[in-house]
């Protein structure tokens, strides 16, 4: 979901002009009416990596975009939580998993549609999974069985491989990562983007 133009005033209701603002360097909607600015600002998506006995943890979706599709917990950070209290309460809703959050994993920029997303490694605290309301099931995956060609978003899959990689190669590390789209291809292909600006640090285990 991109972050969508503002077409009306959250203040007054008025019909917004695109324009830049003295001093800045960008189009803003701007109210004619009482002169609010608004700013449009990436979104933070939390999700979390729940692993067990060399399998993950993938919910299938039940709603647009990519109904159908696998993904990890995840979604929108709500006001006034932490990135790790959020990706707690989205592996809750998804996937009716309580889990534990162990480390920051990989955030990805996701440029194209103005999103930031942080994925965390998770432990279940209680054995029980369940597919949440905007889940149509949840399943464990064998790390060598993950359905690659049927992931939700090509940032899914490059976390997943990401984190295939450090397993692997029995690595501990934390990725920084972007995704530039190419501006050709399907911008729902991974192959569709430059992935060069990664940084993999490595922790000692
Ligand atoms: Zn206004």
């Amino acid at each position: 979901m991109i972050v969508p133009i503002p077409e009306y005033c959250i203040a007054c209701g008025s019909a917004l002009q695109q324009q830049i603002p003295e001093g800045e360097d960008r189009l803003r909607g701007v109210c004619p009416d009482c002169g609010e600015i608004h700013y449009r600002n990436p979104k933070v998506v939390v999700g979390t990596l729940i692993e067990s006995e060399d399998q993950v943890l993938l919910c299938r979706r039940a709603i647009e975009p990519a109904e159908g599709l696998w993904t990890p917990p995840a979604g929108f950070l709500e006001m006034g939580e932490s990135m790790a209290a959020g990706a707690a309460r989205e592996t809750m809703e998804e996937a009716c998993a309580d889990v534990e959050i162990v480390r920051p994993f990989a955030r990805i920029d996701l440029t194209r549609i103005g999103q930031v997303h942080q994925m965390f490694l998770a432990r279940l605290n209680d054995p029980g999974i369940g597919a949440g309301t905007e889940s149509l099931e949840v399943k464990w995956f064998p790390w060598d069985q993950v359905p690659w060609s049927e992931l939700a978003f090509p940032v899914v899959e490059w976390v997943m491989r990401l984190r295939m990689e450090d397993l692997d190669t029995d690595q501990h590390r934390i990725h920084h990562g972007c995704l530039h789209w190419l501006e050709v291809g399907s911008p729902m292909s991974l192959e569709s983007y430059d992935l060069s600006d990664l940084q993999s640090l490595s922790l000692i285990p």
